[in-house]
């Protein structure tokens, strides 16, 4: 497939028509589908944590139940000390035993200390999941409202995406493959989807800087693809600047108000400087009397 520059320049600028429309088209959607994706994570990050409470309250619920078992046993074992205690044969084992049951009473406060916190515990954990489940709630109805808009726009560009697809496959067709390489790199780049422009009013339409009057001549004769030397973009023509005779409608309608005003503040001058006549003719008056 061998075509003259101009050629090839003119399919590329007719390519990028198609997809800044399609750039376009997605600007609307904007960040809504990130928005979407990001909530998405995030309620399934908040499962996790809901999950991880969870876990938190059986593995301290089981804590509990061991510690009681524990001072239930304790309990066992000082009732059996104390009746040990009532055949002791002196009072070295009365005293040995007493300190066995000291020692049992202590650990059996100890366990019901544990317990009693990992109760509390329990209940911030509680606590959590029950702010965790609001928050859920609320990321979830906003999920479902941002879905909702997303939908509504994706169907409504639909039809035209379809369309633009498929020019956009018959377009890239007629551009060789290592050129139509280098526009895509250069589109995906580019912030504003923009890889061809054309030179406007001495500059480039990507980045508004300015292109030399050589260079523009280069471009205008159209003999080798040239990119613009400060952002890369294919520069594939030069808009005619038109030669300015009478000012658009809007820049005169500009300049028209701009005028009023001044006309506006002359004419206060002038009542200003009537009055001062007015004021210098009754002095006048005055002298004349
Ligand atoms: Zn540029």
């Amino acid at each position: 497939m061998e075509h003259s520059t101009e050629k090839k320049l003119a399919n590329l600028l007719k390519l990028q028509q198609i997809d800044s429309k399609i750039f376009e088209i997605k600007k609307v959607r904007g960040a809504l589908p990130e928005e979407v994706q990001d909530l998405e994570d995030e309620i399934i990050g908040y499962n996790t944590r809901l999950d991880n409470f969870k876990n938190d309250i059986d593995n301290k619920n089981n804590d509990i139940e061991n510690l009681k078992n524990k001072v239930s046993e304790a309990k066992k074992l000082i009732k059996k000390y104390k009746d040990q205690q009532m055949n002791v044969r002196n009072n070295r084992e009365y005293d040995a035993i007493s300190k066995e049951i000291e020692l049992q009473e202590l650990d059996s406060k100890l366990f019901v200390k544990k317990s009693g916190e990992n109760e509390l515990k329990i209940e911030d954990i509680k606590e959590d999941v029950k702010s965790t489940k609001k928050v859920i709630k609320e990321r979830n109805q906003i999920l479902k409202s941002k879905k909702a808009d997303l939908d509504v726009l994706s169907d409504e560009s639909k039809e035209e995406e379809k369309k633009l697809d498929s020019l956009k496959t018959k377009a890239s067709k007629k551009i060789e493959a290592s050129l139509l390489l280098s526009y895509e790199k250069l589109v995906n780049r580019q912030r504003n989807g923009l890889a061809v422009v054309k030179v406007s009013r001495s500059a480039c339409g990507g980045c508004f800087n300015i292109v030399p009057p050589q260079r523009q001549a280069e471009i205008k004769e159209k003999k080798k693809i040239i990119l613009c030397e400060y952002c890369g973009r294919i520069l594939a023509d030069v808009i005619a600047e038109k030669i300015i005779e009478k000012p658009k409608k809007r820049t005169k309608r500009k300049t028209a108000t701009k005028a009023k005003k001044t006309t506006v503040k002359a004419k206060k001058t002038t009542v200003k400087a009537k009055k001062t006549t007015v004021k210098a003719k009754k002095t006048t008056v005055k002298a004349k009397k």
